[in-house]
């Protein structure tokens, strides 16, 4: 029986303002024109395609991210948009279109921040951008990368968090998994893991709390680079299976060993 996919990431660019030194984002070297932008939205329209995640990079330098957006809500899919922050208040309009926003949010100080990201001000972007967001009824996906920097600050994000008062926020915490390259600091020992991941399964206060294992997941998500590459991630490789503007996807999905069918549709049962 052929197998049908539920959603999709789309990395819609390889472009990204910041470098946060355990990048395990994902885009082959490629760019893509409007045309085939939108050869992509009917291939996914075709196959079905419930939610689509756009990535990147950083999905906010593709100057076709509105249209695009606008193209998919059109088509009644459900569209969340993986981003930085950085780029959002000019980018705002965009929040009357999709259905979740996905971002950082890695310490309760800027300092802890910096020092998981390498970057300045980005409690800052990140409250800044939940502010705008406030009046729009969008999820929104807070991800903590759960590393040595911030084990200890993770009661205060999730203080942070809660003083929103904002029952669209989703906490994710994820582990480290060194998909492009390891970098030992972002490495928690498994059971350290486990172990903070049972401090917050019982805590009802946030809407949800995810709770993520990278490895696990990573074979549960098809991902298209800008021009319809199809790949899966396993054994820590980006395995390119075809081309969702040449190919079938279902048939590819039901041959191929690398992706996890069963993971996929618990991942997007929401979405059936
Ligand atoms: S913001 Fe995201 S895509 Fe950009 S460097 Fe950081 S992890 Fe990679």
């Amino acid at each position: 029986m052929t197998f049908r996919p539920i959603g999709i990431c789309w990395a819609i660019t390889n472009k990204c303002n910041y470098k946060c030194p355990f990048c395990f984002a994902f885009t082959s070297k490629v760019n893509a024109n409007y045309k085939i932008q939108l050869k992509i939205i009917s291939a996914l329209k075709k196959q079905k395609i419930k939610y689509v995640s756009i990535t990147g990079g950083e999905p906010f330098l593709e100057k076709n991210l509105l249209k695009i957006v606008k193209e998919l809500k059109k088509e009644d899919i459900f569209v969340s948009i993986d981003t930085n922050g950085s780029l959002l208040k000019k980018n705002n309009q965009i929040l009357n279109y999709i259905d979740q926003i996905s971002m950082p949010l890695d310490g309760s100080t800027n300092n802890i921040c910096y020092k998981v990201r390498n970057r300045k001000n980005l409690l800052s972007i990140f409250d800044n951008a939940i502010r705008l967001i406030k009046t729009k009824q969008i999820l929104i996906r807070a991800n903590t990368l759960v590393c040595k920097d911030n084990i200890y600050d993770l009661k205060n994000i999730y203080n942070h968090i809660n003083k929103y008062e904002n029952k669209n926020i989703i906490w994710n915490l994820i582990q480290y998994y060194p998909i492009n390259k390891a970098v030992s600091k972002y490495i928690l020992n498994p059971k350290r893991y486990m172990s903070i991941l049972k401090m917050f399964k019982s805590e009802q206060r946030i809407n949800n709390i995810f709770l993520y294992h990278t490895k696990k997941f990573q074979e549960s998500y098809i991902v298209l680079d800008p021009v319809g590459n199809i790949y899966i991630k396993s054994n820590n490789k980006h395995n390119i299976i075809g081309n969702i503007l040449k190919d079938d996807l279902k048939r590819l999905l039901t041959k191929t060993k690398f992706f996890n069918k069963a993971l996929h549709v618990m991942r997007y049962a929401k979405h059936l």
